[in-house]
């Protein structure tokens, strides 16, 4: 009977079986990763650069050559994310991790639970290591690159530079290690991950405030990027609320987002707002 341990067990000393595994990995977060960025791109930045401005966060002309700089970094991160990940698959072939292959050994309720983990485990990993890339000294070498991209659009969600693209899954070695984890639980997380964010760099905004005081929305990330003081969550509005890392006028900002009038087609505001460099 095919046992996919077995399969894996080749990706120690097979160069070939290694790129074979970290290939279909590449092919699928970056497919996923292409659709759940291009959809909204086109929807918001190109189909409604006119007609949905007033929803637009920052509301001042963007740089033309950005989003194709943003998808090229993040295609660098997926690579590196791929490889890392077939390096986890092989540290499973070892016997090392509690990576399981039987759906039903566990259970389907566990398998929906492993994923709530995952997001609650990444989550507060999450903030820490991104606040940990703010120190000055660290900043520089890892973080800057994603901080170039000051208002950012869907295809900045993975603009890593290599070291944070490390920094940024590091978590998951750990955690399976200690946590049975199903390889399509990942799958299913992983997905969910970029969905949401490509939600939080969307540059647009289209959740009422209430969500806000919850969970992390497009304003909160894009505050961040405009401002990299505070708001250092992924998920949860919890730990930059604990440690009064959220800006003050957080939600004064979004409430004059989402409230703001449609803009006046052909005024001269809505001109300078819908033209780019
Ligand atoms: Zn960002
Ligand atoms: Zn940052």
């Amino acid at each position: 009977m095919y046992q996919p341990i077995d399969a894996l067990a080749s990706l120690g000393g097979d160069p070939l079986a290694f790129l074979s595994v970290a290939s279909i990995i590449f092919v699928f977060f970056f497919g996923h990763f292409l659709v759940a960025a291009s959809v909204p791109y086109l929807f918001l930045w190109v189909w409604g650069r006119e007609r949905i401005l007033h929803r637009r966060i920052q509301q001042k002309p963007r740089r033309r050559a950005q989003p194709m700089r943003e998808f090229l970094f993040s295609s660098l991160s997926v690579v590196v994310f791929s490889v890392l990940l077939t390096m986890v698959l092989w540290i499973t072939s070892l016997g090392y991790t509690r990576v399981y292959f039987e759906v039903d050994s566990l259970g389907w309720g566990y398998w929906c639970l492993s994923i709530v983990a995952m997001a609650v485990v990444h989550d507060t990993y999450y903030y820490w290591a991104h606040r940990w890339m703010h120190h000055p000294r660290v900043f520089r070498h890892v973080h800057k690159l994603h901080h170039q991209f000051g208002d950012p659009t869907p295809y900045a969600s993975y603009a890593f530079h290599p070291l944070e693209a490390i920094v940024e899954v590091a978590w998951f070695l750990p955690l399976a290690l200690v946590l049975p984890l199903h390889p399509g639980a990942v799958a299913v997380y992983v997905v969910i991950l970029t969905v949401l964010n490509v939600i939080s760099h969307m540059g647009y905004e289209f959740y009422p405030v209430s969500v806000g005081r919850y969970f992390i929305t497009s304003t909160h990330h894009n505050l961040h990027h405009s401002r990299p003081r505070g708001h250092f969550m992924l998920y949860f509005n919890l730990w930059d609320r604990l440690m009064g890392t959220n800006h003050a006028d957080y939600e004064e900002v979004m409430r004059e987002v989402v409230t703001r009038p449609p803009c006046g087609a052909g005024t001269p505001a809505w001109r300078a707002l819908s033209s780019s460099r």
